[in-house]
């Protein structure tokens, strides 16, 4: 049976015969045998294998063989007496399964930039920065349903096609199956959607938040984590088209009770991570951010910072630093003042809380002196915005005067209004951008490049 070789590196044993197939990073010729160091995926490091010239077809083998190649190498273990491994692999036989020519394949042992990698985004999973994103990536996210889950959270799977846009926030893709070179138009020149494939305007989801209300009605605790599509043309460093987002919804609960699950939820994926992926969060510590282990630590050792908006902007207009936009109480926080908070003022995360009510969506409950809403907005140094969250207003009358109040229908959300007139109760939860929280772990600095796949303005390719 084949070995993975993070697997080998770790337990493989000397004399044990194995079996690895995987990719070729580099290859060393030296006189009457060779090294290769060959990787599949499942570590940072590779397994170094010595091949003497007495395995059969050695010369034409070798000559196939190139940065990229895919082998197959059975042989038995042995210590090894270079330095950096503890064992490495004597080949007894050696099976060629695709050359990479060295005149094209693009990766080759010099370090690309990741402007040169996001255009050949076919090939970047195999070198060291992309593969331990993934891998990283992987972690959170078995890390994210393993917390749900040992909380008996219910993981529920919101529609990715809806009609409802979640807080009238606009930016949304379209979805339709009419004609675009011929649409039908009704008496008043408008598009006929009774036409198109619903019967109404559809759009991809921004967020699964107000279905997840649905199922915490049900289930009384319960997330989603899925794709959520944005038309944003923001070209930030922070922001795609298509990113995955994780909403927990919480019954019976207020919004400490959601804040306090925020805090523990980051603190339990970071430790996860240190301990899963030990060797690729040292990897990011030394060659992209010399911070990530000391905001991996902090993370998981201190309480987060928790102020409310009003101080926020306070300690703001306090502040010895010329921000570029205004500070006002009123004004909503931009990504340059939430950096200052988290990354100059506190240096670790900080729950910013009750916002303005005009500011935030129609949802968010309203305190009692109706000037702030019951929202809170987890700040991260570097990132700024990670986690946005609210106690959800539960009072039909109020919810249903919020909802005119923002010139929304308030027939639109029938659906969302009977919750509350049937069993309602006080409801919390919150939405963490996943992408944004793989940014945060690995120190990497353009979210183009912790999601295998980025959507962003004009990028579609692969
Ligand atoms: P921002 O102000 O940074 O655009 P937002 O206020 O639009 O964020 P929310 O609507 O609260 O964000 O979405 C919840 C979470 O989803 C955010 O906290 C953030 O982590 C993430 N997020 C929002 N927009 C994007 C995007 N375009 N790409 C990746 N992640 C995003
Ligand atoms: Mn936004």
């Amino acid at each position: 049976m084949t070995r993975r070789i993070a697997e080998l590196l770790r337990a493989g044993q000397p004399d044990e015969t194995v079996t690895i197939q995987g990719w070729v990073r580099t290859k060393r010729e030296q006189k009457g045998f060779s090294f290769i160091e060959v990787n599949d995926g499942s570590s940072m490091a590779g397994l170094q294998v010595v091949i003497n010239q007495d395995v059969p077809d050695y010369e034409t083998s070798l000559k196939r063989i190139s940065t990229g190649a895919s082998v197959e190498v059975s042989g038995v273990l042995v210590p090894s007496p270079g330095k950096g491994q503890r064992i490495e692999l004597k080949a007894s036989t050696l099976t060629v399964y695709g050359e990479a020519d060295p005149e094209t394949y693009p990766l080759q042992k010099k370090r690309h930039s990741f402007e040169f990698l996001r255009d050949i985004g076919h090939l970047r999973s195999r070198t060291n920065t992309l593969s331990a994103v993934f891998r990283v990536r992987n972690a959170c996210a078995a890390a994210i349903h393993q917390f749900f889950q040992e909380r008996g959270f219910l993981w529920v799977h919101t529609p990715v096609i809806t009609s409802s846009d979640c807080e009238g926030a606009g930016e949304m893709f379209a979805v339709t199956s009419l004609n675009l070179k011929q649409v039908p138009l009704n008496e008043q020149k408008e598009i006929d959607y009774t036409q198109d494939f619903f019967g109404k305007p559809a759009y991809l989801t921004v967020s699964g938040q107000l279905e997840a209300e649905i199922m915490a009605m049900a289930f009384s605790n319960v997330y989603t984590f899925g794709p959520t599509f944005r038309a944003e043309n923001s070209n930030t460093s922070r922001h795609l088209a298509e990113f995955w987002m994780v909403e927990p919804e919480m019954a019976f609960c207020d919004l400490d009770g959601d804040m306090d699950l925020a805090e523990a939820f980051l603190k339990y994926i970071f430790s996860y991570v240190m301990e899963h992926c030990p060797e690729d969060m040292e990897f990011f510590n030394a060659r992209i951010d010399d911070s990530v282990l000391a905001t991996a630590e902090n993370i998981i050792n201190n309480q987060f910072e928790r102020i409310t908006y009003t101080k926020a902007i306070e300690l703001l207009e306090k502040a010895d630093k010329k921000f570029e936009y205004p500070v006002e109480w009123g004004l909503d926080l931009q990504s340059e003042h939430e950096r200052y908070l988290a990354e100059d003022l506190f240096k670790k995360p900080t729950i910013v809380t009750d916002y303005p009510t005009q500011i935030k969506a129609f949802y968010m409950r309203l305190s009692d002196d109706e000037k702030t809403v019951r929202a809170m907005d987890i700040l991260a140094p570097k990132i700024g915005e990670i986690i946005g969250g609210s106690q959800r207003e539960e009072r039909l009358d109020v919810l249903e005067r919020r909802i005119v109040e923002q010139g929304l229908d308030p027939a639109t959300y029938w659906w969302y209004l009977d919750l509350r007139r049937y069993g309602t109760v006080p409801h919390a939860g919150f939405g963490l951008g996943f992408e944004r929280l793989v940014q945060f772990m690995t120190g990497m600095a353009n979210i183009r490049d912790v999601i295998p796949f980025p959507r962003t303005p004009q990028n579609v390719e692969f």
